[in-house]
């Protein structure tokens, strides 16, 4: 508590996947650059209370917080470009809004009022955002959508209220539009920006700052043009390049004067930006001194969004060792037994990430089986580990058809099952899972502690014993085939405090193989790799030396 919280508001427009998400992380890094706290949060137009629930191959990925919070993907891109902590507060739909409105009105608390969009709300939204005020310095809200969306329209009067609420020096208002160039005129074309801007006008918002999307640099006249049209200054139209890596992102927006220009508009006084490990970040990615190809074995496989994270921790594994890593999707349902090993041939390791659903899952057990018979690093996250203990059950310990119970509800030997009960540390009981709960929510999310053993790829990997994850999963390791499959070889390298929970499991006598029940992906950042990552790719290299 204690800050004069200053916000930022990004809009889009024009077209989707302009990167409003990339550019909101972006300018959270640059103020951070600058010595302030920063946080930033997604409202998103669409009526599910969560994305939680929402297929990845519409939506991408389901991004997944300390707090156990089901966020859309964007939160990612914030967490990795940011130091700041991000939670339930830092995601709102419009489902959720409703909800919460919807329930106080049963409550009765708007004591007979005719509830109403415009001020109920529009009201729930601000209270939304004033919920981040008094916590950091700068607290960045990216509206999702496109400007003209119907959807979005509250959102968008919500925040034309804050400037009058807050006063005009601690808002400050970023539309982020595209700037074509157009080959047969052989010129960019500032028109779509202009229609925009007008759009947003139209609401009552006159933006501060013109982020445009291009392929090339705006020339001064361009800016001025654009300027006079839209009626912003012409420094505060900033060339959002196109650019090889996104962590060149704030790098060129600092170039470009966007943080000189929101510290003005926001009458803040800091320290120049110091944007060293950025750039050594960015030089990381351009100038690797190898490559290693890590063969992705899952079933979204044409839609890279996805796996987001996982992606992204991938390839900031490669940056300790100066390593570009060539991510090659590799689609489980096309496996079987006699083609495995020359789908995976070009694969110096091999991972099986999280997933939902028994499309492909005997193709992945396959990999399982070529990675830990040929000792090809294998790492499995989450499915990827039920997958591991799958194969092990089947091929080692000698339990025939042993399967998770998820794809399976009549297997003799359900290795991965339901937990039913869910206990608290006081004993209490707080969850309950069967085939029959709802799906949204019930799963276990969020940070969860686990506890290493000695002589463990794990430990070797985070030189420590106590770790904090991010869990997304409704099965678990079953503990009644504990004892078979440890006598067997399985190797139990992680568990909860108490012990009964299995969180990782090794396999000795191979160069690395690990499946961990959480999501380490989740925790990556690019001046941080996350150290199963970093251990992975480590041991593909020298696979790949081989
Ligand atoms: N489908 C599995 C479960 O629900 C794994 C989930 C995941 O990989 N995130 O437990």
């Amino acid at each position: 508590m204690g800050h004069n919280t200053k916000f930022i508001f990004v809009t889009g427009g024009v077209v989707s996947s302009l990167g409003k998400g990339l550019a909101s992380a972006s300018i959270g890094a640059l103020m951070e650059s600058r010595g302030l706290s920063v946080t930033i949060q997604k409202l998103d137009p669409y009526i599910n209370v969560d994305p939680g629930t929402m297929n990845p191959f519409q939506h991408g990925e389901v991004f997944v917080t300390d707090d156990g919070s089901e966020t859309d993907l964007d939160l990612g891109h914030y967490e990795r470009f940011t130091n700041a902590n991000l939670g339930k507060n830092n995601n709102f739909t419009t489902g959720k809004i409703y909800n919460s409105v919807i329930t106080k009105e049963r409550k009765g608390e708007y004591l007979g009022g005719t509830v109403q969009v415009i001020p109920h709300i529009t009201d729930e939204i601000k209270n939304s955002i004033m919920l981040l005020a008094g916590t950091v310095d700068i607290a960045l809200i990216e509206i999702g959508g496109t400007i003209g969306d119907i959807e979005s329209l509250p959102f968008l009067e919500a925040i034309r209220q804050l400037r009058a609420d807050l006063g005009r020096e601690n808002v400050v208002y970023i539309h982020l539009t595209l700037v074509p160039y157009i080959p047969t005129a052989g010129e960019l074309k500032t028109k779509p920006t202009q229609h925009s801007v007008k759009e947003l006008r139209s609401i009552g918002i006159q933006p501060d700052i013109l982020l445009c999307r291009t392929d090339r640099y705006l020339s001064q006249d361009l800016k001025k043009k654009i300027g006079l049209f839209c009626n912003v200054s012409s420094e505060a139209v900033i060339t959002a390049k196109d650019v090889e890596c996104i962590y060149e992102v704030p790098l060129v927006y600092q170039q470009e004067g966007l943080d000189e220009i929101i510290s003005k508009l926001l009458h803040i006084w800091t320290r120049s930006p110091r944007l060293d490990t950025w750039l050594n970040v960015v030089d990381k990615f351009k100038n690797p001194e190898k490559s290693v190809n890590i063969g992705i074995v899952g079933k979204y496989v044409d839609l890279t969004e996805s796996y987001k994270s996982l992606n992204e921790a991938l390839t900031h594994g490669g940056f300790p060792h100066s390593c570009k890593v060539n991510l090659i999707y590799i689609d489980s349902t096309t496996i079987d037994e006699s083609n495995c090993a020359e789908k995976l041939k070009d694969a110096d390791g091999i991972l099986v990430p999280g997933g939902f659903g028994s499309r492909g899952i005997e193709g992945k057990i396959h990999a399982a089986k070529y990675a830990r018979e040929n000792k090809v690093p294998y790492f499995g996250i989450c499915l990827g580990m039920h997958i591991a203990v799958i194969e092990f059950a089947r091929n080692i310990a000698g339990l025939k058809g042993a399967n998770s119970f998820e794809f399976d509800k009549k297997t003799e030997y359900p290795v991965i099952n339901l937990m039913h009960e869910w206990y608290d540390e006081h004993k209490k009981r707080i969850e309950t899972r069967d085939i029959n709960s709802d799906y949204g929510g019930t799963m276990r999310l969020g940070a969860y502690p686990c506890v290493l053993e000695d002589d463990s790829f794990a430990k070797e990997s985070y030189n420590s014993s106590d770790i904090s994850e991010r869990h997304r999963h409704r099965y678990e390791f079953n503990n009644d085939f504990k004892d078979t499959l440890v006598e067997n070889g399985l190797f139990i390298s992680g568990t909860s405090p108490k012990g009964d929970l299995v969180e990782i499991v090794e396999l000795k006598d191979h160069p690395w193989f690990l499946g961990c029940q959480f999501h380490p992906e989740f925790k990556s950042k690019p001046m941080k790799p996350h150290p199963l990552f970093t251990e992975f790719i480590r041991a593909s290299i020298k696979n790949s030396n081989k």
